[in-house]
């Protein structure tokens, strides 16, 4: 028969073992104490079942019992893992049982006592068992407690090292942007100082004659492109960190799209004129929506003007399709084409197809066309065959979602 008290994880468990109930009554009353707990059996078997089922700081097991007598109980802990360690102590009577009959003093400590029991020699072996054990339990926990801090300083270490190389990554992309940015304003600058070197020139030589109204005409519009291509740059630049801090707002009003569009197009005669790709606007009928005006011409400007930079001045047509609720503005070009690896990162900021030619720009006017459409609760996509052309769909429903208050 086995007793099992229920007991805290801060006691020490003893077990004791003994055929008879009075001599397990008389050990109890000797060895008990508030921060032990005293698990009884009668049993070798069930001495077995209780070491399975619990951790315990010693075992006193009577020498002399029917059935399993304690060095076969002992011969069986020492030979299974969890009660391998237990230290053990033989309960014999004096002159009877020699030590030698076990042999597994090499696992765990072994003692020995003698009947009848001498009280102080009792309590002074259990004492020194149970101290062992604390002394170990504490050990142990320092070791987890140990390597519990190990891992979370591991931890820590590791996003330290990736908050490290986001940091680092967000630098090197900043340097680039500068570099970028400079490079690409640079450009335009370039040409306009040169042409009024040039101007400057022509004025200390006195031909101030050859500035008549068709030279001062070219002129104007050769300038006027130079300044509008550094406005557009520092318009994106400007609209990229507006996105960036979430201070990219639409302000929608009713506005008819093809004439819109017609606009658009009209405006950007000149640049098509440049690039020898002509712009054809297919839309039909007039469609009227709750749209931001000015960011939605900023949205089809930017597509139009891929298309006339990467289009390789092969005709570039827009068209307008109404569907139920939505309507979609598709951008076509016949020009290079972008490769599918490079169809979604295009819509990220600074993202360019390497392999284009120089005519880029600072890989923005994607990034904020979309954030534009998707303020308007829109989505778009591009369709691409590299060699053959490409097609940016713009889908915007017809009046925009309600903004969030916060
Ligand atoms: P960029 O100012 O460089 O044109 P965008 O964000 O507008 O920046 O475009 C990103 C990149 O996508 C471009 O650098 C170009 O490589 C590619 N791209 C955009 N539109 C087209 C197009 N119609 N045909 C081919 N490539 C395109």
């Amino acid at each position: 028969m086995a007793t099992e008290p229920s007991a805290d994880e801060d006691t020490a468990r003893i077990l004791i073992v003994d055929d008879l109930s009075e001599n397990l009554l008389a050990l109890n009353a000797l060895i008990r104490q508030d921060d032990r707990t005293i698990f009884q059996a009668s049993r070798g078997e069930d001495a077995l079942n209780l070491l399975l089922e619990h951790e315990f700081a010693l075992a006193i097991l009577d020498v002399q019992m029917p059935g399993m007598n304690g060095f076969e109980l002992a011969k069986l802990m020492r030979s299974t893992e969890k009660t391998r360690q237990i230290p053990i102590i033989f309960v014999s009577a004096a002159g009877k049982e020699s030590n030698y009959a076990f042999t597994g003093y090499e696992s765990g400590a072994v003692d020995f006592l003698y009947k009848p029991l001498d009280v102080d020699a009792v309590r002074g072996k259990v004492s020194i068992f149970v101290e062992l054990y604390r002394q170990r339990r504490e050990a142990r926990r320092q070791v987890q407690a140990l390597e519990k801090s190990r891992q979370e300083q591991q931890l820590l270490m590791a996003q330290l090292l990736s908050t490290e190389g986001e940091l680092r990554s967000a630098l090197r992309m900043r340097d680039d942007f500068m570099s970028m940015a400079a490079h690409e304003l640079r450009t335009p600058l370039n040409t306009l100082f040169l042409e009024t070197q040039l101007r400057k020139i022509q004025l200390a030589k006195g031909q101030a004659h050859i500035f008549d109204t068709d030279y001062l005409q070219t002129m104007v519009v050769k300038d006027q492109r130079q300044i509008q291509s550094m406005v557009r740059l520092i318009d994106d630049m400007l609209d990229a960190s507006r996105v960036r801090s979430n201070r990219l707002s639409i302000r929608p009003t009713q506005v008819e799209l093809t004439a819109l569009l017609a606009r658009v197009v009209d405006n950007l005669s000149h640049q098509a004129d440049d690039a020898a790709t002509p712009i054809t606007l297919q839309a039909h009928a007039p469609v009227t929506g709750l749209w931001d005006e000015f960011r939605i011409e900023q949205v089809v400007i930017n597509l139009l003007t891929n298309a006339l930079r990467y289009g390789r001045g092969k005709p570039v047509d827009i068209s307008v399709h109404l569907l139920p609720g939505n309507v979609r503005i598709d951008v076509r070009d016949q020009g290079m084409g972008i490769p599918k690896a490079a169809q979604q990162r295009i819509f990220e900021q600074f993202e360019r197809v390497t392999g284009n030619d120089g005519t880029g720009g600072l890989g923005l006017g994607l990034y904020i066309t979309r954030q534009l459409v998707e303020a308007h609760g829109g989505l778009i996509g591009v369709q691409s065959v590299p060699g053959e052309g490409s097609v940016f769909q713009v889908t915007l429903p017809l009046s925009p979602p309600p903004t969030d208050p916060g």
